[in-house]
């Protein structure tokens, strides 16, 4: 296929443009590196099956030649109002990508009847009230709350994918990301991951916010991007939940990277930054995403972190 890919200069879209090239697909990535990186893509410079579009998906998208399929990854995505890369600082661009970046895209793959995959996110759950949580559970989710313009723009891009799929017959499907890692996070976008491990490689205490007690379910990013290729192949319609069932405290996260790295600095609780609105419970029910996808994640905890700190080490220039 020819496959359009926006967000392509970020976190999850520079890896999905190289496992899809890798399995002989054709790649158009789209970004306005507004969160990501070109250095995501440089590897990729010269490649025949990779063309690139700098563009703003909020705005009209025109895209020359055949496209088989759109995936949609372009937004912010990290919560934290600590970094100028969290949505919250970012809020009028986080809800047009999610709303004219959806209707833009969409709109692509109808012009050209190519299949669409929305990157939707388990923060359509809010601060969950059902757990795990099941695609059938519609959510909690405060609709002015600081977190909404990520959370309310998720939730229409999914029902404008749903209302195509109806309405224009469009092959549409939705997976809903639960927490994932790995290399290419970006290291100032204030999200656990690459926090925790930047100050463990520093030598610096961890910032726990809160008690720690909230948890989350961490996936790694191949294992993710494979849910997703699975599903973009599949003929699956309905939400899918992609992530890593195995749930852990933020506390006990902490712990874990201090001891692989051997930090003797502990950690440091901090008050809540979220403006008290960080979820207290996260974990994917992934029963459909097994049945339907035959997929289940491979990689534990430990193994993905190690390769993590690995791309940490290189980037900060640290052993
Ligand atoms: P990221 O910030 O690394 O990547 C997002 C990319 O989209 C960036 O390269 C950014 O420059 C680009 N972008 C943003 N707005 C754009 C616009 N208007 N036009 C063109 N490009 C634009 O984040 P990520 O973690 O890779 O997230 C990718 C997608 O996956 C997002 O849609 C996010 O909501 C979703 N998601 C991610 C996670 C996760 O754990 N990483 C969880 C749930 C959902
Ligand atoms: N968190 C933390 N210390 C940090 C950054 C985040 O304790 O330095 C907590 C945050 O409060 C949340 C969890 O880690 O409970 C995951 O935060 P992240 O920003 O990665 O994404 P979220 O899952 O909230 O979307």
């Amino acid at each position: 296929m020819r496959i359009l890919i926006t967000g392509a200069a970020g976190f999850l879209g520079s890896h999905l443009c190289d496992r899809l090239i890798a399995d002989g697909h054709e790649v158009v990535g789209m970004d306005n590196f507004i969160t990501g990186s070109p250095d995501n893509l440089a590897h990729l410079a010269g490649n025949s099956h990779f063309e690139f579009i700098r563009h703003d998906v909020s705005n009209f998208i025109f895209v020359p030649g055949r496209v088989e399929a759109v995936m949609h990854f372009a937004s912010p995505a990290s919560p934290n109002p600590a970094s100028p890369f969290g949505y919250v600082n970012l809020p009028i661009q986080t809800m047009k990508a999610g709303a004219l970046g959806t209707h833009n895209t969409l709109g692509v793959a109808r012009a050209h009847g190519a299949r669409f995959l929305l990157a939707s996110t388990s923060e359509i759950y809010g601060d969950p009230l059902v757990h795990p949580q099941t695609e059938d559970y519609w959510g909690h989710v405060d609709p002015i709350g600081v977190r909404s313009v990520y959370d309310e723009a998720k939730r229409f891009a999914e029902a404008l994918t749903m209302a195509y799929h109806r309405f224009h017959g469009i092959d549409t499907r939705i997976v809903r990301i639960f927490n994932t890692y790995g290399p290419r996070m970006r290291l100032d976008d204030g999200r656990v991951v690459p926090n925790l491990l930047q100050q463990a490689l520093r030598g610096e205490p961890l910032t726990v916010y809160g008690d720690g007690m909230q948890t989350r379910s961490f996936c790694f990013v191949s294992d993710l991007v494979d849910g997703i290729v699975r599903l973009l192949l599949s003929d699956e319609h309905e939400p899918v939940n992609i992530g890593n069932p195995t749930e852990t405290s933020i506390l006990e996260f902490a712990e874990t990277i201090n001891r692989l790295l051997s930090s003797p600095a502990g950690v440091v609780f901090q008050p809540e930054n979220r403006l008290g609105s960080d979820p207290q419970r996260r974990r994917p029910d992934i029963s459909r995403a097994r049945q339907s996808l035959g997929w289940q994640p491979r990689v534990d905890l430990e193994k993905g972190l190690l390769e993590t700190i690995a791309y940490f080490r290189q980037k900060l220039g640290v052993n």
